[in-house]
């Protein structure tokens, strides 16, 4: 594999590419700012629409959502169960905020929220709501007054389009968004007459029907968008990284506009890279069509939010960082305008001056595709269906491989699994499964042709045990691909975990020093011996008491890792479930294991490397002005706990970039640091130095 292909390859994304030459660009794929007052029902008699109106045209937004309905109609409303407001009088509050916004050149976004609905429409429409196994209505949490609709049922194929057609007669809008569905998180659990005709709920063959469904009512809300005038659209609320409910490849057909809920940490157990990582999923299954990520600058997390006051500066910031570092477009967020905008204006001042900072620098934001050699398979399958040892979850398996990955430096991009083509993987020269277990055959099949062409794989665990309807195979998928064989289930720990044990020299061991041991994982599935292993299972055994703390026995012949080398294609497997286990417990010795074995599938040939100290998330992109390589400082205490609460500057990056020969630079310019860095041109590939990251730099090279 020529590992400079990455730039030699045609741009596959952004204007132009999608449609013919001649075709104009859909202006929500020149979108650089979006925002979004969140109106409550107060709001009619509390929010001041001229500086609602004022304050967004000052952060150079392209969009602003505007609340149709939630639970209520922000307008005079003709749709039977459509309740207005209680403080909306006869004022056309809606209507009001359009002129406003559109005045001043924005796009306006018609925002509705089909989730819940009142008593007076339960009594005259059962059919429409979610039920408990019992057969009562279930309720919403936070205000028992609210019925919760089922996505099922007429509700969401007359109530919605009346609505959106009354809107579309009234109204100058640009596009048509539901927020709440799909649901995020979790698929409904419903015992609705609808419901009880479909398979069980959290079935393979449930979530077909929820995918069909999902496609059937995006594309009916789409075609009513449409109904207003062609270039309008439809958009839903989406986000939940790679757990996310919806099939993510069949909504990147559709999804013009990718939103991600996924507004914030708080105090809870979060790691910091959250945003990112959802910009990668989305990169994974948008084709270059544009996503934004909505950054809450109101107090999000757990157990408890406020919806009014204001998060800490610096933990909005990184989130607003990484939005722009994984390639998704900014939104920001606040909820309510009570006293003209809300009386807290740490929600808005600061972003301003962000959002003034990023529209200077558009043409570097608008990117055209990833500069990266690793691709992550996603297995958004798994994530939805496999059922981990006890205690495990697959979240614990992609943030302990996404914490080595960025600990390494790595530049890599999500892969889902439904699109291991060749041609979508051309630019990769390694894989990694981070136990993936669930893969068809023809995935399997993909990955096999994949190392045949000359890439490198790097597999966990279960990786490849079970097909795509989670049946459990004999034996792994890729067995023969790596050259291993299933001895046995699943081993856990009870005490002291496995250890391995150095049998021979090999670069994935680089480090290892004065230890015939290092340390194993928390499970792992047993695998028959192979030739010449380099690590080798010491079993576990009680932790306590001590005096039965030593290995018995103290030696085996089951590999704690199987390497192979066919040509250019190196492949690796770990039986254990390393990445998570580096997670739950912070081992350093698995840490080392990890990033060794990234650098040995990865190749010594990296597009792009970053040098330097700090625990740095990097990013290269080819954009439409050149290229552009972001810095995301996580150097922070707050790194693995919300929230940031100031930062740590890093010193030096050297950074060193390969570019295509026919590219000529003209220029480095620091964005943040708002200079220029010095850089030299040597053998195809361009270095400079970038002398200190606060919370981000994107060093952006004009060619
Ligand atoms: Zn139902």
């Amino acid at each position: 594999m020529d590992r400079r292909e990455f730039l030699v390859l045609p741009a596959a994304s952004l204007a132009g590419s999608l449609f013919g030459a001649t075709d104009p660009v859909p202006w929500q794929r020149t979108i650089r700012r979006i925002g979004q007052l969140n109106m409550t029902e107060h709001d009619p008699v509390e929010l001041d629409v001229e500086q609602w109106a004022d304050y967004w045209k000052s952060l150079k937004v392209d969009a602003v959502l505007v609340s149709v309905t939630g639970i209520l109609a922000f307008y005079q409303t003709k749709v039977p169960f459509h309740r207005k407001g209680k403080y909306l009088g006869s004022r056309d509050f809606f209507g009001d905020c359009c002129s406003a916004a559109k005045k001043r050149g924005m796009h306006v976004i018609a925002r509705m929220s089909p989730d819940l609905n009142w008593a007076d429409a339960l009594a005259a429409h059962p059919e429409w709501f979610q039920r408990d196994p019992q057969g009562q209505p279930l309720t919403q949490p936070d205000d028992p007054r609210l019925y919760r609709t089922c996505m099922f049922t007429s509700y969401m194929t007359d109530y919605m389009p009346a609505i959106m057609r009354e809107v579309n007669s009234l109204y100058d809008i640009d596009g048509l968004f539901t927020n709440a569905w799909p649901p995020l998180g979790r698929m409904p659990v419903c015992s609705c007459e609808q419901c009880r005709r479909l398979p069980a709920a959290g079935s393979i063959d449930y979530w077909g029907k929820f995918n069909e469904r999902t496609v059937d009512l995006w594309k009916l809300y789409d075609s009513i968008a449409k109904e207003k005038k062609k270039e309008n659209f439809y958009f839903a609320n989406l986000g939940g990284g790679i757990g996310s409910t919806a099939n993510l490849v069949q909504l990147g057909e559709l999804c013009e506009w990718f939103q991600c809920d996924n507004q914030g940490r708080g105090g809870d157990e979060t790691p910091i890279w959250g945003c990112a990582m959802q910009g990668r999923v989305c990169n994974a299954v948008q084709n270059g069509k544009m996503a934004t990520n909505v950054t809450a600058a109101w107090s999000t997390g757990s157990p408890v939010r406020w919806r009014n006051i204001a998060k800490s500066e610096a933990e909005d910031r990184i989130w607003l960082d990484e939005t722009l570092a994984s390639g998704m477009v900014p939104y920001h967020h606040i909820v309510s305008g009570e006293t003209g905008i809300g009386e807290d204006h740490r929600l808005l001042d600061p972003v301003r001056r962000y959002f003034e900072w990023t529209a200077k620098h558009d043409a570097h934001f608008t990117t055209k595709r990833s500069v990266a050699n690793i691709g992550v398979v996603m297995g958004q399958r798994t994530h939805l269906f496999y059922k981990p040892p006890r205690g495990a979850t697959m979240a614990e398996h992609m943030n302990g491989l996404y914490l080595a990955l960025v600990e390494g430096r790595f530049f890599f991009d999500f892969v889902h699994e439904e699109k291991l083509d060749a041609g979508n993987l051309r630019k990769y020269s390694a894989l990694v499964l981070p136990n993936i277990a669930l893969l068809s055959d023809a995935q399997c099949r993909q990955l096999r042709e994949f190392a045949g062409r000359g890439g490198s794989l790097l597999a966990t665990f279960e990786t490849s045990l079970y097909d795509e309807r989670n049946r459990k195979r004999a034996d792994f998928g890729l067995a023969e691909l790596f050259g291993i064989q299933k001895a046995g289930e699943i081993e856990g720990t009870n005490g002291n975990a496995f250890s391995c044990r150095i049998e021979r020299d090999h670069p994935i061991l680089d480090g290892f020093r004065d230890t015939h041991l290092i340390a194993g994982a928390e499970h792992r599935v047993p695998v028959k011996p192979v030739d010449r292993p380099i690590l080798t299972v010491v079993p576990g055994f009680p932790a306590y008491p001590p005096e039965l703390a030593y290995p018995n026995p103290s030696h085996s012949d089951e590999p704690a890792i199987v390497v192979r080398e066919n040509g250019k294609s190196r492949l690796a497997y770990f039986p254990g479930d390393i990445e998570r286990t580096m997670w739950r417990s912070g081992h350093t010795d698995l840490d080392r294991l990890l990033r060794n074995a990234l650098r040995w599938v990865a190749g010594e040939d990296a597009p792009v490397s970053v040098e330097g100290q700090g625990i740095v998330e990097a990013f290269a992109w080819e954009t439409q002005a050149g290229f552009a390589v972001h810095l995301l400082n996580y150097t922070n205490p707050g790194m693995h706990r919300g929230w940031l609460r100031e930062f740590f500057p890093i010193g030096q990056q050297r950074v060193r970039m390969k570019l295509p020969s026919s590219v000529r630079v003209k220029r480095v310019e620091l964005l943040r640091a708002e200079r220029d860095a010095p850089f030299r041109v040597d053998q195809g590939a361009i270095t400079f130095t970038v002398p200190a990251v606060e919370d981000y730099e994107v060093a952006a090279i004009h060619v």
